[in-house]
C-alpha cells in the first residue's frame, strides 16, 4: 500500500470503484473515464509502479486473467474486438503510477484512438 496512490486506495476500499472481478492477486474494475462502454482495468492488489517492478508470479497470472476478462467483457457489451493496452512511464502515457492493464472493447466506427 502506497499512501498517495489512487489505485491502492481503491484496492483498500477507501475510494469507491465498480469491481467486476477479484482474486488473491488482482482487482478488475471499470475505468472511471471509459474510452468505451466496458473499459476495464486489471490492477494488482500490491503496489507495483510499472511492468519493470512486476514480480514473476504476478506477471504469469496476468495474461490468463486478461484473456478470461476480455472474453467475458466482449460478450457482455457485444463488442467486435478488444484493445489490451498497458502504459509504462510518463513518456509512454502512464498517468496512474500503479501497474494496470487496460481492456478496451471495440466496435466498428467507434472512433477510438489509443
Ligand atoms: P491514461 O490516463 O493515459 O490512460 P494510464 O494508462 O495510467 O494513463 O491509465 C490510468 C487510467 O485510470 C485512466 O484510464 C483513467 O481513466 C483511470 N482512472 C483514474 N482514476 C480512476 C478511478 N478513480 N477509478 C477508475 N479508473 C480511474
Amino acid at each position: 500500500m502506497k499512501e498517495d496512490c489512487i489505485f491502492c486506495k481503491i484496492i483498500k476500499g477507501d475510494i469507491p470503484s465498480f469491481t467486476i472481478y477479484e482474486d488473491k492477486l488482482f482487482k478488475v474494475i471499470l475505468d472511471r473515464f471509459p474510452a468505451a462502454p466496458g473499459h476495464a482495468l486489471i490492477i494488482p492488489k500490491e503496489h507495483y509502479k510499472d511492468i519493470f517492478e512486476l514480480p514473476e508470479e504476478v506477471a504469469q497470472a496476468l495474461y490468463p486473467l486478461a484473456k478470461e476478462m476480455a472474453t467475458r467483457i466482449k460478450l457482455a457489451v457485444d463488442a467486435e474486438g478488444m484493445n489490451i493496452v498497458q502504459n509504462n512511464g510518463e513518456v509512454a502515457g502512464q498517468s496512474v503510477y500503479h501497474f494496470h492493464l487496460h481492456l478496451v472493447p471495440r466496435k466498428a466506427g467507434d472512433g477510438i484512438t489509443l
